[in-house]
């Protein structure tokens, strides 16, 4: 079931002031239901000793979501300078933040240990003795390689580049060690969108396993453990849901067995993106021409740069036509966007009701890796966002791209080299 029914509820009936409001398009997100999801993902693990969640930044950075995931008791997780500075801009400090880069290089370290540091998830064990001063807290990322298959949007992990090999884990904190680490966690990320919530509990216990070999070896005890983001969404109708209170229950079950054998649990981390926030939004557009040639093509008045996701991956993203919710579908239409690209097309052979130009459409699920992951090329300018809050008011949360941000890169003190 793609974007939540309630979400539905509030938004339609309100949908067309809105529009008249703000303008299309925009993405348009739901507190009621981040927080709701929220709630459920702590329920979900109220089993474990101490979980906490570190909200992936880049799948939805506005300070006025991420100021929500903080009060929900959320830390953050960051992969760039620009993620670490808006995590800290609502208040997060330290150990909040957890900073998973990869092919890190030294104004990211510099930045990371600012403002009181952050849980520094090193990718590689050539980075050790990068760091310019080595925390007390470290964590690596782990990469299982062949032990594992991945999925699709994260790709093998043979091939990925991210996180340690496994030959190496030893090393690294062996190596952590001698710089002055004495408070060790451990970190992986094998899969995206993934809503077989066995593969996670698979995680889970591969870290867990990974954890007594390496504790062996050093003699050292970890405090946590972070199983990744990766929790998938149903994106198409027919898609089940995640069974997240199963993931819970299992999960918990390996935490037991490892506390009755050794004594203690590490705490449990997660930083879930997509599932937080992908559900929770939706790209509302205007149809604004309808074209008839070999196919049927309705053009909308966004394109790529709101949402990247059908171009890049193939990904489906349900659409819905609120003034036209009964009509029976009139045959197969792409719907796409101004790009001089021909991927870019929010859907592409698909029945929907009859469209007339004037009408309002809303592209599901965009809450996650949406506006964020939108470009400039074409110069095509990225939309406005907007929060319907919990009491029903709806708040602008970013404005819309002008041609003078666009432009602004090409103000500059002149420079020239004469070699
Ligand atoms: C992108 C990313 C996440 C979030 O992934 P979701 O699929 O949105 O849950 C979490 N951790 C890391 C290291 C990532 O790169």
């Amino acid at each position: 079931m793609p974007m939540s029914p309630e979400f539905e509820k509030r938004l339609y009936p309100v949908l067309a002031k809105v529009a008249a409001h703000f303008g299309t398009p925009f993405h348009i997100y739901d507190e009621a239901g981040i927080r709701r999801t929220g709630e459920a993902l702590k329920r979900a693990f109220a089993g474990i000793d101490a979980f906490s969640e570190y909200f992936a930044v880049k799948a939805l950075p506005n300070p006025r979501i991420l100021e929500i995931m903080r009060s929900l008791g959320f830390g953050f997780d960051c992969s760039s300078i620009a993620e670490l500075r808006l995590s800290r801009r609502v208040g997060a400090r330290g150990e909040e933040i957890m900073f998973t880069s990869n092919n890190t290089g030294p104004e990211e370290f510099l930045e990371a240990a600012r403002e009181g540091g952050c849980i520094l998830n090193l990718d590689d064990i050539r980075l050790v003795p990068k760091v310019p001063e080595f925390p007390e807290l470290i964590c690596f990322r782990y990469n299982p390689g062949p032990r594992r298959t991945g999925n699709a949007i994260i790709g093998n992990p043979i091939e990925a580049k991210y996180g340690l090999a496994h030959d190496q884990v030893v090393a690294a904190y062996r190596r952590a060690m001698e710089r002055g680490a004495r408070r060790f966690g451990i970190h992986t990320m094998v899969v995206s969108n993934e809503r077989n919530h066995s593969v996670m509990v698979h995680t889970v216990a591969m870290l867990l396993e990974l954890i007594e070999e390496v504790s062996r070896e050093l003699g050292i005890r970890f405090e946590f453990m972070n199983m990744g983001g990766g929790l998938g969404i149903p994106y198409r109708p027919e898609d089940p849901p995640l069974d997240l209170a199963a993931l819970g229950a299992e999960v918990a079950g390996l935490f037991g067995r490892f506390a009755s054998t050794h004594g203690y649990t590490p705490r449990l981390a997660m930083e879930s993106g997509r599932f937080m926030t992908g559900p929770h939004g939706a790209l509302v557009v205007t149809a604004i021409n309808r074209k008839e040639i070999y196919r049927t093509y309705i053009g909308v008045d966004a394109c790529m740069s709101a949402l990247m996701r059908p171009g890049m991956y193939g990904a489906y993203h349900h659409i819905t036509v609120p003034a036209k919710l009964g009509a029976p579908p009139a045959g197969p239409v792409d719907v796409v966007g101004s790009l001089c690209e021909n991927n870019d097309k929010f859907a592409v052979q698909r029945g929907l009701p009859p469209i007339d130009e004037g009408d309002i459409l809303v592209i599901h699920d965009t809450g996650a890796h949406g506006h964020s992951m939108g470009f400039n090329y074409n110069g095509k300018l990225r939309p406005k966002e907007l929060l319907l809050r919990s009491d029903g008011t709806v708040e602008l949360i970013r404005r819309a791209e002008t041609l003078a941000d666009h432009f602004a890169t090409l103000d500059f003190a002149p420079d020239r080299l004469a070699p």
